[in-house]
C-alpha cells in the first residue's frame, strides 16, 4: 500500500494541541500504518512538500510568516484541519485584538524590561494588526475543536478519514451528548 502524506502545523499556539495529538501514545503506529508524517514539529522535515493528503493545523494566524505559511500550506494539502480552539476561534492569542499593536509591542518588549529601549525589528517576528482564525484566511475543510481535542478525538477523526466514515466532533466537546 502507498502510504498518503500527513503533515501538522504550528503557528500561534502552546503546542498543547500537538501534547494531545502525542497522547495518542501507541495509536500513532496505527495511523502509520497510513500515512507518512512529512512535515510537524515532532519530525525533522525542513521543507513543506507537495501533495500532503491532510494537514492539521494547530494555532491562530498572527504574524506576517503564519500568514505566508499557511497559504503555501494550503495549496499543497488536500483536507486542511483545523485543530484545537487557537486556529478555530482565535481563543486567548487574540487577547491582544483588543489593543493597537503598538501598544501590544510595546508593553511586551520594552515597557516592562530595562535591557531593550527599542523594538529589535530584526529579531521581532513581524506580527499582524489582529490574530485571525485559520478558516478566515484560507478555506479549511474539517474543525476539531477544543483546548486542546483530546487524543481520543484524534483518533477516532483520523481513523474516520482511513475509513471514510462520518465524524461527529461534538462528541468530544461539553456540547456534545
Ligand atoms: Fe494551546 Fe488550547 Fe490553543 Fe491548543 S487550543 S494551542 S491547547 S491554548
Amino acid at each position: 500500500m502507498v502510504k498518503k502524506r500527513f503533515a501538522t502545523v504550528w503557528l500561534d499556539g502552546c503546542s498543547g494541541c500537538h501534547m494531545s495529538f502525542l497522547d495518542m501514545d501507541e495509536k500513532i503506529l496505527e495511523i502509520l500504518e497510513y500515512f507518512d508524517i512529512v512535515y510537524s514539529p515532532i519530525v525533522d522535515f525542513k521543507e513543506f512538500p507537495e501533495e500532503v493528503f491532510i494537514t492539521l493545523v494547530e494555532g491562530a494566524v498572527s504574524s506576517v510568516d503564519d500568514l505566508d505559511k499557511i497559504k503555501k500550506i494550503r495549496k499543497k494539502s488536500s483536507y486542511l484541519v483545523s485543530i484545537g480552539d487557537c486556529a478555530i476561534t482565535r481563543n486567548v492569542t487574540s487577547m491582544r485584538n483588543s489593543f493597537k499593536l503598538a501598544d501590544v509591542l510595546d508593553c511586551g518588549y520594552l515597557k516592562n524590561t530595562d535591557i531593550h529601549t527599542e523594538l529589535d525589528k530584526e529579531n521581532v517576528p513581524k506580527l499582524l494588526e489582529k490574530v485571525f482564525p485559520v478558516h478566515e484566511v484560507v478555506n479549511v475543510d474539517y474543525f476539531l475543536p477544543g483546548c486542546p481535542p483530546p487524543a481520543d478525538a484524534f483518533y477516532q477523526f483520523i481513523k474516520s478519514i482511513i475509513e471514510n466514515k462520518p465524524f461527529e466532533s461534538t462528541q468530544y466537546t461539553r456540547f456534545g451528548k
